[in-house]
């Protein structure tokens, strides 16, 4: 190992891709992804990629595609270029003392320096986090066309294929009657071949959601998802002791302290884990830690990342003893563009997780470079 080792280079590319079929969440309706992609070239030849993708450009999050382009660019690259890219917990350290916010950006640039080192170590991710205890992870599928008849026939279609067998529908821009009579005929029409859950992306009140849980029970929904707006910590409290369906934090937990205070307050059943909402792979795994001290059952969300910020939840994700509810790491297969050389494998209702350095996954470098905004 040379002494001399050094980052040579920070960059952040904006890659736009459009969507398979519109998106249509309660926050936003999608027609197409930024991928906000970091690459970090050390001096060793290595190069680690990260991602801080979000969803609808400020729709979801404070953080856009391009304000974690501009802070990454304008006051977190010059902290790194010319440190010693092994020391990544010293580095990210260092950037968390400097630099306010900015989960995004920060999952990024710490994913890319794992990335890196993992390579020059010759061992997948997964080794940095303790190891996996599995090869392959359940990945959900989300049905959010807003139509009915489209989401069924798009379900039975993956079903069919084997890929997904778990089902995620977006609701909250309808009345609640509404809403759950479309989750209601697409739960009858795959009956127990399939789990079928439901997000509301924040979108009712408490009220509605004590209403609307009733009714999905009723109809035989595993599960909710942030039903109410993700400051009320308390509604979300009540919800869940109201016992009528499991309930899951999403947008709630923005990393640990947010964690800490939902099991404190025994405010969910089910954690959705983010690495990028979480800060990165290390904060992530502190919310799995806190979710594991209280008894709350785990689920591997996604911000509708590509193959790099998928991949790098994928990593951490088989690393975790239990994963009870699977996760959502579908986000490549919504975007009609490839960005590797080799596509990821969903087989078997499952993503298969690579064993091979790093992320374990080949950036076409040409591909990216013809699809950057910039370009
Ligand atoms: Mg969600």
């Amino acid at each position: 190992m040379s002494s001399e080792l050094k980052i040579l280079a920070v960059e952040t590319l904006l890659v736009d891709v459009p969507t398979i079929r519109p998106h249509k969440l309660s926050v936003a309706t999608m027609h197409h992804q930024t991928l906000v992609l970091v690459r970090i070239e050390a001096s060793d030849g290595i190069v680690g990629w990260g991602e801080g993708t979000t969803i609808g450009g400020l729709a979801y999050g404070e953080e856009s595609p391009e304000s974690i382009k501009t802070n990454i660019d304008t006051y977190i690259a010059p902290m790194l270029v010319g440190q010693d890219p092994r020391g990544v917990a010293r580095l990210m350290a260092a950037v968390a003392d400097r630099i306010q916010g900015n989960r995004f950006a920060k999952c990024a640039l710490e994913t890319a320096l794992y990335d890196g080192q993992a390579k020059r170590l010759g061992v997948p991710l997964s080794e940095l986090f303790g190891g996996r205890v599995r090869d392959s992870i359940p990945v959900a599928w989300t049905l959010a066309s807003g139509d009915t008849q489209r989401d069924i026939a798009e379900a039975e279609r993956v079903l069919e294929a084997r890929r997904h067998n778990i089902f995620k529908l977006k609701i909250g821009l309808r009345s609640v009657k509404d809403d759950v009579a479309h989750v209601a005929a697409i739960k009858r029409a795959l009956g127990d071949m399939a789990s079928v859950r439901i997000d509301a992306n924040q979108a009712w009140s408490v009220s509605q959601a004590l209403d609307g849980m009733q009714r999905l029970a009723d109809a035989g929904i595993d599960m909710v998802e942030q039903p109410i707006v993700a400051s009320d910590k308390l509604g979300l409290q009540r919800l869940t002791q109201a016992n009528i369906v499991p309930v899951m934090a999403d947008e709630a937990l923005h990393g640990p302290r947010d964690a800490f205070e939902v099991a404190s307050l025994q405010a969910a059943d089910i954690f959705a884990i983010k690495i990028n909402q979480s800060g990165g792979l290390r904060g992530a795994a502190e919310v799995a830690a806190i979710a594991k001290a209280a008894n709350i059952e785990l689920y591997g969300g996604t911000m509708l990342e590509g193959a790099v910020g998928t991949m790098a939840s994928a990593q951490l994700f088989c690393t975790f003893h239990e994963l009870a509810w699977g996760t959502e790491l579908f986000g490549p297969l919504l975007l009609t563009e490839e960005i590797l050389r080799e596509p990821l494998a969903y087989r078997d209702f499952s993503l298969q997780i690579p064993a091979r350095p790093g992320l374990g996954i080949d950036i076409d470098e040409d591909k990216v470079a013809r699809l950057r905004r910039d370009r």
